[in-house]
């Protein structure tokens, strides 16, 4: 934790570019609160899963589980950055990395508790698969091949959440930054999700702890927090409105 409190000079560097092409409009001596938010969606995503895991009592396997899970959920909403503004290594990419690679794992992870033969083999090639492309993403097209993959990992290992999840990584990677995955739809698919993804590891406090890591995400972007210019578009589609 302490990182993201003190970060180094180099992980600054990653905040402010992920700021710059994130909140590329925002003047810039809002470049002041930028590293607060852009790792704050990691922080507190990662709180929550701790705070889950106490209410639950849960052990130090599942404290560690969820608090990678809401770390990943209070991530992925931004899976929707277009990095117009890219040239460099910047924490948008490296976040694209750390999700790829780290869904990559819990797929090999996955297949070799829960999968047998054929499926065991092609979970584990998928996974493999994933980190690799997930260690070159440096464009967008990237993160859409990344989504198919999941897709095909679900397919492969009968896991609907899996499925699902490829298929919000490929919507992601089509729609506008903080739109649909920003929004009241993108709360109800994610909640899904994570309903799924408890009933299959038979984990208490994996759906709380992804929709309230998630919502943590959204409500940091929110006009709620008077540094915010920019607001989400909560409502798609049926209003576009800023909040
Ligand atoms: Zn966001």
């Amino acid at each position: 934790m302490s990182q993201f409190l003190f970060p180094s000079k180099q992980n600054i560097h990653f905040v402010v570019n992920y700021r710059m092409v994130s909140e590329e409009e925002q003047p810039i001596f809002y470049r002041g609160a930028i590293y607060v938010n852009g790792t704050a969606h990691a922080a507190v995503g990662a709180a929550t899963g701790f705070i889950v895991a106490n209410n639950f009592q849960s052990s130090p396997t599942t404290t560690f589980l969820l608090v990678s899970l809401g770390t990943v959920s209070g991530l992925i909403p931004d899976l929707d950055i277009d990095g117009k503004l890219r040239g460099k290594i910047t924490l948008s990419h490296k976040m694209f990395q750390t999700v790829g690679q780290l869904i990559g794992i819990l797929m090999i992870i996955y297949s070799i508790y829960e999968a047998t033969n054929t499926t065991r083999y092609l979970g584990i090639g998928i996974g493999l698969g994933l980190m690799a492309i997930a260690s070159s993403i440096r464009q967008k097209h990237m993160l859409t091949i990344t989504g198919i993959g999941v897709l095909a990992g679900g397919i492969n290992l009968q896991e609907i959440w899996l499925m699902l999840l490829g298929v919000y990584i490929l919507i992601a990677s089509f729609v506008a930054h903080r739109s649909y995955t920003h929004s009241i739809v993108g709360i109800l698919f994610v909640g899904f999700i994570a309903s799924k993804l408890e009933l299959s590891l038979g984990v208490e406090g994996v759906f709380y702890t992804c929709l309230i890591g998630y919502i943590s995400h959204l409500i940091t972007d929110s006009k709620l927090l008077p540094f915010n210019k920019r607001g989400i578009k909560l409502f798609l589609p049926l209003s576009s409105k800023e909040v």
